[in-house]
């Protein structure tokens, strides 16, 4: 080519990383839409299966998450020149690696304990898992009680075994639902706790720019900054009122473990440490103008900083 034709044109270099487009796009409306039939439920009879509708949305939001950290975990390597590992459980050992390099206070086997469930349940979502299920119901077709059994050859795995509760078909610490024909809202809320608290511990640590997210969604004609406003926009909406106890107690391990390692502007930023500095219940901060406790009634007209404990 020669100079002068060289010189019509302009040279840049593109590096292709997806990061988070599907959760700040379309994760969203999968959520809202899993929403509406998840509220609808009889949470005082058992199931052994979510509603098609609530399921479908929720299993296929969750997947669109899980490749949104996966994708992040290459930007991050890409960045820090660094190689990525190989494997079953890559993505959570890679990016727990990295935190700890970072800080060496950091917890990487806690944080790769919750990565590997979310990749577990990723896992029975797109490869597939099957189950039997037997399920024991009155005369008029009440459920008393069922039994779960994964088939051998459809999905176990060295992760899942670590991972999972044999008796429960729930994961050990998120209480993730292993058996897919019952993945639904209350796993893809929790799934979404842990994609706040990984952008928020990677942003704190490794820097925003690794781990760029804004989400673009609007709420009652307010235009929603934080994914934890979103997150709490459920949360005080959520019926089960087991639900509500188990993020609770959720949250407060998570806070325990990972508060401490959270951007510390803001705490209500994140949504395990959005609590009411008076009770400590979640869901204090609605939005940036709006806060108030739902169990104690403390409220707070404008933001103001209030030290960690
Ligand atoms: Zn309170």
């Amino acid at each position: 080519m020669s100079n002068d034709t060289e010189s019509q044109f302009q040279r840049q270099k593109v590096i292709t990383v997806i990061g988070s487009t599907y959760i700040e796009f379309i994760v969203m409306d999968l959520m809202a839409k899993a929403f509406d039939a998840y509220k609808k439920l009889d949470f005082s009879s058992r199931h052994f299966q979510t509603s098609i509708w609530e399921h479908g949305h929720a299993t296929a939001a969750i997947v669109l998450s899980v490749i949104g950290i996966e994708a992040y975990r290459n930007r991050i390597y890409y960045i820090e020149k660094d190689n990525v590992s190989r494997g079953n459980n890559a993505v959570s050992i890679d990016l727990s690696n990295v935190l700890s390099r970072k800080n060496q206070a950091f917890p990487a086997d806690r944080f790769k304990e919750l990565l590997t469930e979310v990749f577990v349940v990723r896992d029975v979502i797109a490869h597939n898992h099957i189950y039997e299920v037997e399920v024991l119901s009155d005369q008029n077709w009440r459920m008393i009680g069922h039994k779960q059994r994964l088939l051998k050859g459809y999905g176990f795995d060295a992760k899942y075994k670590t991972s999972v509760n044999s008796r429960t078909k729930k994961t050990n610490l998120l209480k993730l639902n292993v058996q897919p024909a019952k993945i639904g809202f209350e796993d893809l809320f929790k799934v979404m706790a842990v994609f706040d608290l990984l952008v928020g511990v990677t942003q704190n640590i490794l820097g925003v720019g690794h781990v760029p997210f804004r989400v673009h969604y609007e709420i009652d004609n307010y235009w929603v900054r934080h994914l934890s406003e979103i997150l709490t926009h459920y949360f005080d909406q959520i019926p089960n009122q087991r639900f509500i106890k188990e993020l609770e107690k959720l949250s407060k391990q998570l806070r325990r473990d990972f508060a401490v390692f959270l951007p510390t502007k803001y705490k209500w930023d994140w949504f395990i440490t959005n609590t009411c500095p008076i009770c400590s219940s979640l869901g204090f901060s609605k939005r940036t103008d709006l806060d108030f406790c739902n169990k104690c009634g403390c409220k707070v007209e404008t933001v103001v900083e209030i030290p960690r404990p």
